[in-house]
């Protein structure tokens, strides 16, 4: 196809020719016989942006679940009646997503029959590693007799659960309508059937974007069972075949150690650290002399900033989801929105990069700050290279985000609203209507 009249970003009048590649690249083009024609009428063209963190499954799963965490749930009592008003699906679960603690404590399955006795219940908690059920869900897993229903995702009972019923022509349309033409899923549990699936809806156009999958090098880590050697030497494992890792780490805890454990591997050249929540200042050398790229999601500064101002003391606030200071330290980093535990809109999660505003309106980690430019830049990396950003250049993907504006309105604005056309390999994905 043939797309006319754009401007790059640098302010180029260009038209693109564009399959699976782009093809060519020239001030004019002229259409060939049947060739479909775009017309950016002078809008800004992209490369298209890749998410580099999401959970697909869970995010089409998350839109027939109910939320029981802040801003919509905040209590015990609020839980209690949104659970009782809740009918189960057509699978019998009740499904819930978002909890937080700080709505009704640590929830094991006594508190949860107390709510919900005879249907099957799931609750995920917010950071997405955590899964709390009832007796009647537990039963319904092979696992009837856990003592306090608290699965971590690790455990195989996942397994169990029927990821087929999860609707992700809805999300990839969703996702077309902001620029997305890539995502990298993070999920550390999909297995080799998993990621086969993902690839023939791929295939079969179900699912427009491209999908790369961390797992099986990605792992979750926990506060109360960090092991050093372990983790080194899954790491050794991993490199020795010449698979990278993806350690999860959103404590400084988790992130010291999983920064021994590559000093101690040993690095791949994919390495990466995904969220790097809270990152002492000493890390920032050491991260970049380990050469691994950081996967971290400013999103979460502008959906949760009160929450950390509240919690976090005052003088740690400078750790939390760094990001210009990683540049300035020349680590390699790439952004994300972590969908569905952040919000899936990669130009709020922009916004977020470049004010650090928190819902309040205050803001957190004025120094973290980066220009509009670098934090949409930030999402044009390849899937397995999120540092090396794509170009308009002939011979780069055929993945394109045309928006409705010229290049300095975009910068000011970053909004989603100004997607006029996603192109995904040469084809129209999305046009505005
Ligand atoms: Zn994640």
């Amino acid at each position: 196809m043939l797309i006319q009249r754009a401007m790059t970003l640098d302010g180029a009048a260009v038209d693109l020719r564009v399959g699976a590649r782009i093809d060519d690249v020239a001030d004019t083009l002229t259409p060939r016989r049947g060739e479909d024609v775009y017309d950016a009428a002078g809008g800004t063209v992209l490369p298209g942006l890749h998410d580099h963190h999401v959970h697909l499954h869970s995010a089409a799963a998350a839109a027939t679940s109910i939320r029981v965490g802040p801003p919509q749930v905040r209590d015990r009592a609020a839980l209690t009646g949104v659970l009782a008003s809740t009918e189960p699906g057509d699978d019998g679960w009740i499904r819930a997503v978002g909890y937080h603690d700080s709505v009704a404590g640590p929830l094991d399955r006594a508190a949860l029959d107390a709510m919900v006795p005879a249907v099957p219940l799931r609750i995920q908690h917010r950071s997405g590693v955590l899964w709390m059920l009832n007796s009647a869900g537990l039963a319904r897993v092979g696992l009837a007799g856990h003592p306090d229903g608290r699965l971590r995702s690790a455990d195989s009972w996942s397994d169990a659960l029927n990821r087929n019923q999860t609707n992700l022509a809805h999300l990839s349309d969703r996702l077309s309508r902001y620029g997305i033409t890539g995502i990298t899923d993070a999920t550390p549990d999909l297995d080799v059937s998993d990621i086969v699936r993902l690839t023939e809806l791929h295939r079969q156009g179900e699912l427009r974007q491209h999908v790369h999958c961390l797992a099986p090098g990605k792992r979750i880590l926990h506060d109360d069972d960090l092991d050093l050697e372990q983790l080194s030497e899954w790491i050794a494992d991993r490199h020795r075949y010449d698979g990278p890792v993806a350690i999860h780490c959103v404590t400084a805890a988790q992130l010291l150690v999983t920064i021994a454990a590559l000093r101690q591997a040993g690095t791949h050249p994919r390495d990466r650290i995904e969220h790097a929540a809270v990152a002492p200042s000493d890390c920032l050398t050491e991260l970049a002399d380990l050469a691994v790229t950081v996967v971290t999601q400013p999103n979460f500064v502008a959906e949760r900033g009160d929450q950390y101002l509240d919690e976090v003391p005052a003088a740690e606030h400078e750790r939390l989801w760094r990001l210009a200071s990683l540049l300035r330290a020349n680590v390699r980093v790439a952004l994300s929105t972590d969908m569905p535990f952040g919000r899936p809109d990669p130009w709020a999660a922009m916004r977020a990069a470049v004010h650090r505003t928190t819902p309040s309106g205050a803001v957190l980690g004025n120094d973290e700050r980066v220009s509009a430019r670098t934090a949409l830049t930030m999402f044009f990396g390849l899937p397995e290279q999120p540092t090396r950003a794509r170009t308009l250049q002939p011979g780069e993907p055929g993945d394109l985000c045309v928006l409705s504006v010229p290049p300095e309105t975009a910068l000011a604005e970053l909004d989603a609203g100004m997607v006029a056309a996603t192109v995904i390999g040469g084809e129209i994905a999305y046009a505005a209507g």
